[in-house]
């Protein structure tokens, strides 16, 4: 299956997409993985650099399923 172009969701930021990062509101979690094939509400795609800069709401956690240093 060919991977579509994706790109970072940020305004302003035309980096191809990595990583997913979706918001789990119940939880107060964002979750940081790879990059998903589907979209899916309160997901959002991010490049490298954002992905690794990633900043959360206080009081949230990141869970990280993929290192900075394999993006
Ligand atoms: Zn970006």
């Amino acid at each position: 299956m060919p991977m579509s172009e994706r790109t970072c969701s940020k305004v302003a930021c035309t980096e191809q997409a990595v990583a997913t990062l979706t918001y789990v509101y119940a939880d107060s979690m964002a979750v940081l993985g790879p990059l998903s094939f589907r979209t899916e509400p309160h997901s959002y795609d991010l490049c490298a650099k954002h992905a690794e800069r990633l900043s959360v709401p206080q009081g949230w956690s990141v869970i990280r399923h993929v290192a900075a240093g394999e993006l």
